[in-house]
């Protein structure tokens, strides 16, 4: 799809089974992350390489398959904050792409009139939000409420911390 493919330097990962929680949170900061947890170690392979994707991944094992070469960055920490660190210490997020994807389907979400949202969000939303997004792929809609604020606060902290 041409409007999911990222402009600028932005890499693109795939997380391994381990890292499900640090790939939401790089979906929020805008990379394409692809994660499938029952997914085995070949097949994951063979989709970095062909979408040429830095493969994210715990597995010591893993990153010894000569056939990867330098297609991963291995996470050293266990805590979420830690590897998050980690992982922006190498790559840069682009901030216009935060919080631009469906962390449910690493879809680019598209902008959304708010009329067409009456009935699929809480009341309350509709009487106080006036910017609305929606997935393509799950239909989710999504809004910027205290969650994205303090997500925001996080990410803030982890880039400058
Ligand atoms: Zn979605």
């Amino acid at each position: 799809m041409a409007e999911d493919s990222c402009t600028s330097s932005c890499a693109k990962f795939f997380c391994d089974a381990m890292l499900g929680r640090l790939a939401l949170w790089l979906r929020t900061m805008g990379f394409d992350v692809l994660y499938e947890r029952d997914i085995d170690d070949k097949a994951l392979i063979n989709r970095a390489i062909s979408e040429e994707r830095i493969i994210l991944t715990r597995d010591t094992a893993l990153v010894k398959r000569r056939i990867l070469r330098h297609r991963f960055f291995f996470v050293h920490n266990d805590l979420l904050d830690e590897q998050l660190r980690e992982v922006l210490g190498r790559f840069k997020p682009c901030r216009e792409r935060f919080f631009s994807r469906c962390l449910r389907c690493n879809l680019l979400l598209t902008g959304v009139a708010k009329e067409s949202v009456a009935g699929r969000v809480p009341p309350y939303v509709l009487r106080t939000e006036t910017h609305f997004s929606m997935c393509k792929g799950c239909g989710r809609i999504y809004w910027p409420g205290t969650h994205t604020a303090n997500m925001k606060k996080k990410i803030e902290g982890l880039l400058h911390g």
